[in-house]
């Protein structure tokens, strides 16, 4: 049973340096001899990436069963192939998006030629979490790759197997002088977070993220924070709520809960409420069976400490099915709790992300009192609404604000690779995913040349007189 408390303490990187700064140091020195800057070596490692990802599926399949339980499946679908995919949509369009942009010179300018370039950062390091331990290493690092940075990528210690695989297939499979992996916990990151970096990519919570943010300050690091948060789901009375209930569940117990964009809590009215509890359970013993602790398809809680947290969040009084566990195997039943008062403090479910399977039904009077429940807490990763009405999706639109909107499906938009991906507020800066992943890790440089003859710029030099003020 991995542990929150393992620490390898290993400086496993991928270009032969030792400690962090060594790493960074070599990752520099691969950046400033002009290696990574070309499309054929964007291309050879994206593909290299690629190769990987196919051909040794069935190792990382294994590494994340060891580390979350997770089936070979759930592992391709939004882990490995997740990647596959967006290496692919990359790979695609890389021409495209890396291509000088003209931009028209006004005739005052002319024959001035005005371009933008993007060009690469330098040296990015990606700080990645346990829950997506391969999507959340490796999608980010597509997109600093593609955009021509050298990458030193932190994988997280919470994850040990998924970890030391990624260490050691990027390291065989990639340019070793620009792609390096640092393995550790809180010292390495640490060490890491001293060096300077052309930008830093951190997934995680936000205690984290606010370290990640005053150590790139010291520096004047670029920071992108992915973080979390409570995702709401409002489900409308006219929602279809058997198809609701399935996609809940799906979305809910993907990873044991253990996802960033997984509903967090459940907002009805108390007849539509009532009416989805039934459903709710019918929908855990479809894609579960009768005792999900023999499901293939049912991961595990990462750590002792998290299966703790969680089955501290369960009153066994506000149970609507779930709430077994078992600790020697860090099992917690996909679980469905009522909350009684969403605003009391004593509802511990309420108060913080869950980023387990304990799913809170919260009653409320209508559209207009979810909408104020929502908009009174910290921004959301993801909102979902579960409605067959264009005017309460339009309401949501306009009246909320999160990083997504998902309407009838929860963490689908993931997987369109032209939205952008990322939270606002609490829920992080920035965003990434397909072009906007190339845009994130490049410098949109601005290009302006203007011929010396015939020099067309006696105008704007004094000494002005009345007429070329008039023009000015
Ligand atoms: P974690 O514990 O693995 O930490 C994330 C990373 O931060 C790890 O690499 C870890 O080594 C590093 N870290 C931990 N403590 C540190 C410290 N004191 N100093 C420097 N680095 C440190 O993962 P986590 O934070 O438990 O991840 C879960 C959170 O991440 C949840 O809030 C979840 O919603 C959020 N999340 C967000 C996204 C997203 O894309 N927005 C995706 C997944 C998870």
């Amino acid at each position: 049973v991995p542990t929150d408390q393992v620490s390898p303490a290993r400086d496993r990187d991928g270009g032969g340096g030792g400690r962090p700064a060594d790493v960074v140091t070599a990752a520099r020195r691969a950046f400033d001899s002009g290696v990574t800057k070309p499309r054929a070596w964007r291309v050879a490692q994206l593909e290299a990436l690629r190769t990987l990802l196919v051909e040794r599926e069935e190792e990382i399949a294994a590494a994340l069963h060891e580390d979350l339980g997770k089936s070979a499946t759930e592992a391709w679908v939004t882990e490995t192939g997740f990647v596959v995919r967006e290496i692919d949509h990359t790979l695609r369009h890389l021409r495209a998006w890396t291509a000088a942009r003209r931009v028209r010179v006004p005739l005052s300018l002319a024959p001035g030629r005005a371009k933008v370039v993007r060009e690469p950062l330098g040296v990015v390091l990606v700080i990645a979490p346990w829950n997506y331990p391969v999507q959340l290493c490796l999608t980010p690092m597509v997109g600093a790759l593609a955009a021509g940075n050298a990458v030193v990528l932190k994988p997280s210690e919470v994850a040990p197997a998924t970890s030391a695989v990624l260490a050691r297939l990027l390291r065989s499979h990639l340019d070793r002088s620009a792609v390096h992996v640092v393995e550790g916990g809180v010292p390495e990151t640490t060490e890491l977070l001293a060096q300077r970096f052309d930008h830093i990519f951190y997934t995680g919570n936000g205690a984290v993220g606010r370290i990640v943010l005053e150590a790139a300050a010291r520096h004047l690091t670029p920071v992108t924070l992915e973080l979390g948060g409570k995702s709401p789901a409002y489900v409308a009375d006219d929602a279809d709520l058997e198809v609701t209930a399935q996609r809940l569940v799906w979305g809910k117990f993907t990873n044991a809960g253990q996802t960033c964009v997984a509903p967090d809590y459940v907002i009805a009215s108390r007849p539509t409420l009532e009416a989805l509890k039934p459903l709710l359970v019918a929908a855990i013993a479809d894609a579960f069976g009768a005792d999900p602790a023999t499901s293939p398809d049912y991961g595990r809680i990462v750590s002792r400490r998290h299966l703790d947290r969680l089955t501290a969040l369960v009153d066994p009084a506000r149970v609507v099915t779930g709430g077994r566990s078992d600790a020697s195997t860090c099992y917690l039943e996909p679980t469905v709790v009522e909350v009684r008062d969403a605003d009391d403090p004593a509802e511990s479910v309420m108060r913080e992300e869950i980023f387990g399977p304990v799913l809170p039904l919260v009653a409320v009077e209508g559209l207009d009192a979810a909408i104020e429940l929502i908009t009174s807490r910290d921004k959301p990763l993801a909102l979902y609404v579960f409605t067959r009405s264009d005017a309460v999706q339009r309401r949501f639109t306009r009246d909320t604000s999160s990083g997504a909107l998902a309407v009838n499906v929860p963490l689908a938009h993931l997987a369109v690779p032209g939205l952008p991906f990322g939270g606002v507020g609490a829920s992080g800066t920035g965003a990434y995913h397909g072009e906007r992943s190339v845009e994130l890790f490049s410098h949109t440089k601005s290009v302006f040349a203007l011929p010396t003859r015939p020099d067309t710029t006696g105008w704007v030099r004094p000494p002005f007189t009345s007429a070329k003020e008039r023009v000015i």
